[in-house]
């Protein structure tokens, strides 16, 4: 039985299992490592290719003047088993060898990750940042994980039937697929087509200028081209070479991660020749991680949710009275935000009009908690995190900054807020999915219709919706009728629902487990993949 499914080799730069093991960023690796997860759960043959990151993305606080303090650290996992392989991949015509280390302490994934830091190389560093530094390294880094992914596996002897991009940083593993075939006596146009048909590709940013891309020349100067020759490499991905675009052309099938996702992408990617078709399959969440059992097993014997609810909702109020010394009240709504800064989430909405909101965060009747982090470099991302410390200051009572945004912190705060508020401009988010952890464990969404969220908000249901879908050429529009439509729903349906329709909130929480405990768990996810884009 189990034979009958493909084995797949799923490469992703990022993987997010646990909150300390620091080979994750944001949202692109939480969705890695829960794949995998759902994978073993499912008995499912998926084995995850990725790096092992030296210092891992930023860990950003906020010191006592207020100020943003990005550091690095090196970090060293005992739990890593050596497997004995190394490979090679020629990087700027110097030898690169990558060690494959094999991650033994999740019995629920088969992961392998390569890794640079070998005193026998001149460049070390190539897996020390995830995300960090500039074009040429980003270039190394991807060449790790294209090029010497594969031939990992191969080292390895794995048995591998599709090989699954996640992103378009595994692209050049498609290169290497191409040039062991011209080995084997392929014509250069024949090894591309036979790749095709084991190849899948899974397309997540939805902005253009979010799409990587590198002139020729520096692909060609990094060794990227892989022995494959210019026009190729240029029919593959155009010049300036496109990371999606040579997804899109090097894979049988594509996927965006949730329906409107799907007509995105289509649209965006319309004039790209020769591409795969781009199907829909909307993210989901591993329930092993971040569902909660109690609550999740209390409705389904029927039981009031809402006693389950508010010890979540302590637990987190003493997490933030150890952290920043602030009692927040349990009987006051409280709100949860928790997001990267990148501008288009628009972190700080709800603080548009401060007067309006200013009488309510004064009497406590709305308590914000806002996480996050922005890319080092990010600068405007820093000043929407400095607004929110600026606000945080007049209000210290009922508006929280929790620096340094993690799986652990997502994890609390998914359980233990009682709304979770998300403002993405519409058509910019291509999912979401810490909306779905709230959603399954009773905390309630309000949300703009973006991503995942008009398919599963059924308006004063399972949520709310905010904005109506609005979406304007002219950001300053979209953002005030956003702003406006926020407001009315907190304050006419939310405050009001909360605190004088108790009966009416809990029936919500059940509704919001039911509709998506199932429908967006990391188990139908999986399911859909191999039903859909595997075969
Ligand atoms: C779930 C999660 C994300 C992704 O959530 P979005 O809704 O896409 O923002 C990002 N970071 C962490 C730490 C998470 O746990």
């Amino acid at each position: 039985m189990q034979n009958s499914y493909p084995t797949v080799a799923y490469f992703s730069m990022e993987f997010g299992l646990n909150s300390d093991f620091k080979i994750y960023a944001g949202g692109l690796g939480i969705l890695a490592g829960d794949y995998l997860k759902a994978a073993k759960d499912n008995m499912l043959p998926v084995i995850g290719i990725g790096i092992k990151w030296k210092q891992g993305y930023v860990e950003q606080h906020i010191d006592k003047d207020g100020k943003i303090v990005d550091s690095f650290y090196n970090n060293e996992y005992g739990f890593l088993k050596d497997t004995g392989v190394k490979v090679d991949v020629k990087i700027r015509e110097r030898d690169v060898w990558c060690k494959v280390w094999k991650v033994d302490c999740f019995e629920n994934s088969e992961l392998y990750l390569l890794d640079t830091d070998l005193p026998e190389n001149s460049d070390r560093w190539i897996t020390g940042q995830l995300y960090g530094w500039f074009e040429e390294e980003r270039i190394a880094q991807e060449m790790v994980l294209g090029i010497g992914g594969i031939r990992a596996l191969r080292a390895l002897k794995k048995n591998v039937d599709i090989f699954h991009f996640n992103e378009g940083h595994a692209v050049f593993a498609g290169f290497e697929l191409i040039k062991e075939k011209k080995e084997r006596g392929y014509n250069p146009y024949d090894a591309w087509n036979e790749s095709r048909k084991q190849i899948v590709f899974t397309t997540h940013t939805p902005v253009i200028e979010g799409n990587e891309f590198h002139g020729l020349n520096i692909l060609e100067y990094m060794g990227a081209f892989n022995g494959l020759d210019r026009y190729l490499v240029r029919e593959i991905g155009g010049d300036p070479f496109n990371m999606t675009a040579a997804g899109l052309r090097l894979s049988k099938k594509s996927n965006a991660v949730s329906v409107l996702h799907g007509r995105i992408a289509n649209d965006m990617w319309k004039s790209v020749d020769r591409r795969s078709e781009i199907i829909s399959i909307t993210n989901g969440v591993h329930l092993g991680t971040w569902g909660d059992k109690k609550i999740i097993e209390a409705n389904e014997r029927g039981e009031n949710l809402w006693d389950y609810h508010m010890n979540n909702k302590e637990k987190l109020i003493d997490f933030i009275y150890e952290e920043k010394d602030v009692k927040l009240d349990k009987d006051k709504l409280l709100i949860g935000f928790a997001r990267r800064a990148a501008p288009y989430k628009r972190g700080d909405l709800i603080f548009t009009d401060e007067e309006r909101i200013a009488p309510l965060l004064k009497n406590g009747d709305i308590q914000i908690i806002i996480s996050s982090k922005a890319h080092p470099l990010d600068f405007t991302g820093k000043e929407i995190i400095k607004h929110i410390l600026g606000i945080e200051k007049k209000y210290p009572n009922s508006v929280v900054f929790l620096d340094n945004y993690n799986m652990k912190k997502a994890d609390l705060l998914t359980k233990g807020v009682d709304v979770w508020l998300n403002n993405p401009r519409v058509t910019k988010e291509a999912c979401g999915t810490s909306g779905m952890k709230a959603a399954i464990n009773g905390v309630l969404n309000l949300s703009t219709l973006d991503g995942w969220w008009p398919e599963a908000c059924w308006d004063e249901v399972t949520g709310w919706q905010i904005g109506g879908g609005f979406v304007s050429d002219d950001i300053k529009e979209q953002d005030r009728n956003d702003a406006a439509s926020l407001y009315d729903v907190l304050f006419n349906k939310v405050l009001k629902t909360y605190y004088n329709d108790r009966k009416k909130w809990t029936e919500m929480m059940v509704a919001s487990i039911n509709a998506m405990v199932n429908r967006y768990s990391g188990d139908r996810m999986i399911k859909e993949y191999y039903e859909k884009l595997y075969r």
